[in-house]
């Protein structure tokens, strides 16, 4: 019986493929680095045609002779990012411009000066930033000819990642699923499909976009020449919704983040459509027949780049791992404190100008010092999103972390301490693509609902209980918000 998921996990410095049984367990991964062109400062795009044969040819490394056992494929991709091709005969029309892409922060800024960010946010549930996709379709309509020239034939196709490879995999259906679709500024929360309104407000044709489909279900099937045979696909969403659904988050208040190369936090809010008063930002985290799912989103953008930073431009680290021990080699940071707005600040603060600052400097300041305040950051920058999650009405109980820093142990810890909150962390960390194959097995019908999913695939965890001394701790948080100020 075919009971095995492929999964799809098409990333921003690389793509892969997993093969996953229906008990959860990993049998086989390939992985493909992916090109980052950065044609000006402030822009970063992909190679489309790269993300399709790169991923395709994991796919088939990870397929091979085990095809016929594969039940369904998952696919779960970096969000945001815009693909323009032709429909006609499924050719890329221009590079993706990539999610941290800042090409249209002056199309953003206009749009605000109008007047038009309140009723975008109390539509979309985001903000008007370069971050999401709308302004980014605009831009290759204005500046790329073929794209133009494309949309004018009624040629053109535009999507997001999941969009463009179910396109090639299927050999020609476009459709992208509500949680890629609610990033784009384009699907009203309550909107079944992308609205005429909004569309028109950001001047992109409504005939290019795909069709918004379920999360979960009998979404499209592939082609038989890809993998030797037809396999459903079951399963599409975004990275970190994905990751949120890989965590069990799937009841109200449940909340997992991710430590990579930026962190994400998201919160599970049922059926109700999130609001926010504290620039948090609203999205969809899942959808089954037309039913959806919500949750409230904040985004750091430096994590796990501070650490690199550390490493690679002071050089006063030799791997990301040494900051544990160095954390652990001293009591505390003595004073100094590490506010990393290397590329401006995210949820809650929104200030794309701020600058980075390392404040408490003195003579016995050493690497270790630095090291444990680039670590403390990560907590210092989640308490601040607790804050503004809690006055928002969703105080978390307990905090589920994944992503490559969360193999930190002191940071785990850390964080437990500072938060006040139980950290929890599963002993499998790939989550994101757990959250794809839990999504195509509900989809295939392997498990009834996700919930029974993530019981019968989900694995082991470790808590990290928070210890009750935080004398320290607000200690720390007073430097820490006096740095902000500075930042
Ligand atoms: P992404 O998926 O965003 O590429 P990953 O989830 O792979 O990122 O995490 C990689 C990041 O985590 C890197 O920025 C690295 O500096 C950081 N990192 C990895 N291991 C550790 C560790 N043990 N301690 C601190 N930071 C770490």
């Amino acid at each position: 019986m075919a009971d095995t998921i492929l999964v799809i996990d098409a990333g921003t410095t690389s793509t892969r493929a997993m093969l996953f049984g229906a008990d959860g367990k990993l049998h086989k991964v390939a992985q493909r680095e992916l090109t980052q062109h950065y044609p000006r400062p402030g822009w970063v795009e992909h190679d489309v045609a790269e993300i399709w044969e790169r991923t395709l040819a994991c796919a088939r490394e990870v397929a091979g002779h085990a095809a016929p056992g594969i039940a369904a494929i998952g696919i779960t991709n970096q969000r945001e990012t815009v693909v323009a091709w032709d429909r006609a005969n499924g050719q890329p029309l221009a590079r993706a411009i990539v999610w941290q892409d800042r090409r249209t922060a002056a199309m953003c800024a206009a749009l605000k000066d109008a007047g038009h960010e309140d009723a975008v946010r109390s539509a979309t549930g985001l903000l008007l930033d370069p971050y999401f996709s709308a302004t980014k379709m605009r831009w290759l309509l204005d500046n790329d000819g073929q794209v133009r020239a494309a949309a004018q034939g009624g040629r053109l196709a535009l999507g997001t990642v999941e969009s463009w490879l179910t396109f090639k995999l299927s050999g020609g259906v476009h459709v992208s699923d509500a949680s890629n679709a609610s990033r784009t500024l384009l699907l009203p929360l309550k909107g079944a499909q992308f609205d005429e309104g909004l569309c028109d407000l950001f001047g992109i044709p409504r005939a290019a976009l795909p069709q918004v489909v379920d999360t979960h279900g009998p979404l499209s099937q592939s082609d038989p020449d890809w993998l030797g045979r037809a396999i459903p696909i079951c399963g599409m969403i975004g990275d970190q919704q994905s990751a949120t659904v890989g965590q069990a988050c799937l009841s109200p208040g449940e909340t997992k983040a991710t430590y990579g190369t930026g962190a994400f936090v998201l919160t599970n809010q049922g059926g109700a459509v999130p609001t926010s008063d504290h620039r948090l930002l609203g999205t969809v985290l899942t959808q089954r027949d037309g039913e959806r799912r919500y949750a409230l989103e904040g985004s750091v953008f430096v994590a796990g780049s501070l650490v690199q930073w550390l490493r690679d431009s002071l050089g006063i680290i030799s791997s990301a791992s040494e900051t544990e021990a160095l954390a652990r080699s001293i009591p505390n940071s003595g004073g100094v404190i590490i506010v990393p707005a290397l590329a401006g600040l995210g949820a809650p603060h929104w200030r794309p100008d701020a600058r980075g600052v390392i404040s408490g400097l003195s003579f016995s300041t050493g690497r270790a010092q630095i090291a444990r305040a680039a670590l403390e950051a990560m907590a210092h920058q989640t308490h601040d999103l607790a804050e503004a999650f809690s006055a928002d009405g969703t105080p978390w109980q307990t905090l589920r972390i994944d992503g490559g820093m969360s193999a930190n142990d002191w940071m785990a810890q850390d964080l437990a301490d500072c938060l006040g909150v139980t950290v929890e962390r599963p002993a499998f960390v790939e989550t994101t693509a757990l959250g794809a194959a839990l999504c195509a097995a509900v989809g295939a019908g392997i498990h009834s609902t996700l919930e029974d999913a993530a019981q019968s695939m989900r694995g082991e965890t470790r808590q990290f209980e928070p210890r009750v001394d935080r004398s320290d701790r607000d200690e720390r948080l007073a430097r820490w918000r006096k740095a902000l100020a500075a930042a």
